[in-house]
């Protein structure tokens, strides 16, 4: 079996018997791969002692077939991401970014952009600016990278665009449905029967919309917006998981808690 060599985020670690771990890593070139890293808890061993939770690491291993798990033979450390000297808040948004990845990757299926955009939201989180941001906007690209873009900017229904600040003027909800895909226009959701459709605030949904932009918009000023953000993000993530992540009260209580800057 070749040996492989990648850059990797340690995504999840598990100690397994005295002297080894059991890892997820989310790899540049492999996607997720799952290993165990034999003697990684001993005093002296091939790994650089750079086996913990978030670390970026250069990782060699040899594939392993069907459901064995790979074999890390060698990894050096490329970087820490110092999220907790900025705060709590930073630090557990970092654990929920590792969890969304751990529970949505699949193995062995290589998706390079996803791994910059965790990259570089791993060193936002580190300066501890915009976490709220982060909290919301990696979810929101990483379910578009797996393939499950929602519709923002037109209506799933009859395709017409859908005019937020026109929405918000006469002081109408908009309607999403994930079942459907997307956006639902006041018209449509008046002449058509959807099922599970939720009404979303305007503000929270042309955010959502802006997301893709290369430079994303700031969060909106009004909480109200913000928590319907979160509640779009959540459902979107709770219905791509099939169970709720359990990193995620802790992350968002550790950003409600924070002194607001
Ligand atoms: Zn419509």
């Amino acid at each position: 079996m070749p040996i492989e060599h990648s850059e990797a985020i340690v995504i999840r670690t598990i100690d397994f018997s005295e002297t080894s771990l059991v890892l997820t890593l989310f790899t540049r070139e492999f996607g997720k791969v799952r290993g165990i890293a034999k003697g990684a808890r001993q005093l002296k061993n091939s790994f650089d002692s750079a086996l913990d939770l978030l670390t970026r690491i250069s990782v060699s291993f040899i594939r392993k077939n069907s459901d064995a798990l790979d074999l890390l033979t060698e990894a050096k450390l490329i970087s820490r991401f110092q999220l907790g000297t900025s705060g709590i808040p930073g630090l557990y948004a970092g654990y929920y970014l590792a969890e969304l990845l751990q529970m949505t990757l699949e193995d062995g299926e290589a998706m390079p952009e996803l791994y910059d955009l965790t990259v570089e939201t791993l060193h936002r989180l580190e300066e501890g600016q915009n976490v709220e941001e982060s909290l919301y906007r990696f979810p929101w690209i990483l379910m578009r990278l797996l393939g499950e873009r929602l519709s923002t900017d037109r209506c799933v229904a009859c395709g017409r665009k859908i005019d937020y600040g026109k929405e918000s003027h006469l002081g109408r909800r908009v309607g999403l449905s994930l079942l459907d895909g997307g956006a639902v226009c006041a018209e449509c959701r008046r002449t058509r029967g959807f099922r599970q459709l939720a009404l979303v605030d305007p503000h929270a949904m042309e955010w959502l919309n802006r997301l893709d932009e290369t430079t994303p918009p700031s969060l909106p000023d009004q909480k109200n917006v913000r928590r319907e953000i979160r509640g779009v993000t959540d459902w979107m993530v709770d219905a791509k998981c099939g169970r709720i992540p359990k990193t995620r009260n802790q992350a968002y209580e550790a950003l409600d808690d924070a002194p607001q800057t």
